[in-house]
């Protein structure tokens, strides 16, 4: 099957106002155009260098995303053009991204990402280290940043149950922040949570986001983090 039908396939089966992530990191350019005239317009990329180079020649009117751990000194190289950095998980880091967006005369949206998997990680926040974080002065003051929600990434297992459980401490993460911190922030809207082989869950406790590589583009010929 070819990216279009991966990509028909997937909408087929999701329901209308998730909104779908394309991850095309390690793919090249001429498969992102693929999909980009099969209607796909948000794409998903893990490395700085990589999102900018294939911002540079593909079409104006992509959507950007930030999917990967993004480090202080690479804001810069994103920051005139990104749509929506996904795995923010520090003060330092939201307060990089608030300078560089004031630099380029925008607001940066960004999701806060949270520890949700069993597996050890230095990425990702507890709840009580987040709401630390976005009642901190130093970040209230900051103007060109919007939370737009929050992201998270399951467990690597075939345990349904497990992945459930997961996706739902990030939901329920989520109601909580939005109905204490963001009461009246309407922009507080986003779960970005499910990849290829567990987006149909992530979809069932409340995904809003989906985050899908493979499933469009076929396996990736080397794996990094
Ligand atoms: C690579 C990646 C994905 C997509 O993974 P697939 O299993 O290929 O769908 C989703 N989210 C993040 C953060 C990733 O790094």
């Amino acid at each position: 099957m070819g990216v279009s039908e991966n990509l028909n396939s997937i909408k087929n089966t999701t329901p209308q106002h998730i909104k779908i992530v394309a991850v095309s990191k390690t793919k090249p350019v001429s498969v992102l155009q693929e999909a980009y005239e099969a209607g796909q317009r948000i794409f998903g990329e893990n490395k700085v260098q990589e999102l900018q180079e294939k911002h540079e020649v593909l079409p104006k009117d992509i959507e950007w995303h930030m999917i990967g751990h993004l480090q202080t000194n690479k804001v810069k190289y994103i920051a005139p053009f990104v749509s929506l950095i996904h795995a923010v998980d520090s003060l330092k880091l939201l307060k990089e991204i608030n300078k560089q967006a004031l630099k380029n005369n925008r607001k940066i949206s960004v999701l806060i990402q949270f520890h949700i998997a069993k597996e050890e990680s230095k990425f990702g926040l507890s709840k009580d280290k987040a709401v630390k974080i976005l009642t901190d002065p130093e970040f209230t003051s900051l103007k060109n940043i919007v939370v737009k929600g929050v992201m998270g990434m399951a467990t690597h297992t075939s345990n349904v149950d497990q992945i459930a459980k997961e996706f739902c401490q990030l939901e329920s993460i989520f109601q909580d922040l939005k109905n204490t911190l963001f009461n009246k922030a309407h922009q507080f809207t986003e779960i970005s949570m499910g990849m290829s082989s567990d987006f149909k869950i992530a979809i069932k406790h409340g995904s809003t986001m989906i985050r899908v590589g493979s499933l469009i583009f076929g396996n990736r010929n080397y794996e990094k983090k």
